[in-house]
């Protein structure tokens, strides 16, 4: 097996590359002001390229938001706005941010720049491991495997793409089940990127088109893998980037002697979580 290692990656997450495309293009194009609505790892990348850039950047997070994400975001050059608990809050509320700024939102998944910025981990997999097989993507919004979906079925369709959700997050398998978007309730997975609600309007049809196959893990799954490869491979990684290993270790890929890569998509970890593994 390999490892596409993007908990290494500046801001700890491969939102950095789909943050970096479409902020770029949004200053390009005038842009003064650029707002997010996430304290995650999408959060972060958008203060870091912002700032890198040179353009003021207000990250809007839940009033209970970790500590630790906050001071990341503020180390890395954004301001907070707090507001409510949900994503249908802070959404809106980024939003007409921008629209008072004459800034640009950017979303985390849904929009073509952002899912072509994630899609150039699939270039890279096809010019780092030219006999790849298979690569194990985790699903939450579909931004990162959409884009790693287009890299890759358009270039060498024979490479299996196949994507992996939290049993309690599965809002894409519903939603390729019914043959259209499909919601859920939210989800309290470890995995907290993936715990969208629907995949997006854009993301959807990519999958829908090119993925081959799509599996289920359980916290408990995660959390094994997660610890395996602290224990065994001397990395950190976060729970949603773990649901890839886990797929894998669970024999769930359907797939043996074969060169498959886990992308391990993000290493941000509180320290206090760490005793929960
Ligand atoms: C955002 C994120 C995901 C999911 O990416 P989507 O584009 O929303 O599908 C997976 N892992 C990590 C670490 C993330 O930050």
């Amino acid at each position: 097996m390999y490892f596409k290692a993007e908990h290494l990656q500046k801001t700890g997450a491969f939102k950095i590359r789909g943050a970096t495309n479409k902020v770029k293009q949004a200053v390009k194009e005038g842009a003064t002001f650029i707002t997010a609505a996430s304290s995650g790892n999408h959060g972060q990348a958008v203060a870091y390229i912002a700032n890198r850039l040179g353009v003021p950047a207000t990250i809007v997070v839940p009033i209970d938001a970790k500590i630790s994400k906050q001071e990341a975001i503020e180390a890395y050059g954004g301001q907070i706005e707090k507001c409510g608990t949900t994503s249908a809050e802070r959404l809106p509320r980024a939003m007409e941010l921008a629209k008072e700024h004459h800034g640009e939102f950017i979303p985390p998944y849904d929009d073509p720049l952002i899912m072509a910025g994630q899609g150039t981990i699939g270039l890279e997999i096809l010019d780092q491991l030219e006999d790849v097989d298979a690569v194990i993507v985790p699903i939450g919004g579909g931004g990162l495997i959409s884009g790693i979906l287009t890299a890759i079925k358009e270039t060498k369709p024979t490479v299996k793409v196949i994507g992996v959700e939290p049993d309690t997050a599965n809002d894409t398998l519903l939603s390729l089940q019914h043959n259209k978007i499909m919601s859920i309730p939210a989800s309290t997975t470890i995995a907290d990127g993936l715990r969208t609600t629907q995949p997006g309007n854009m993301t959807f049809p990519v999958v829908q088109k090119y993925l081959d196959d799509l599996v289920l893990v359980s916290d408990e799954e995660i959390r094994m893998a997660q610890k395996f490869v602290l224990e065994r491979m001397k990395q950190l990684i976060e729970p949603s980037s773990a649901v890839t290993v886990a797929a894998a270790m669970e024999n769930k890929l359907g797939i043996n002697n074969k060169n498959v890569i886990c992308v391990l998509s993000g290493g941000n970890v509180d320290v206090g979580e760490l005793s929960l593994i």
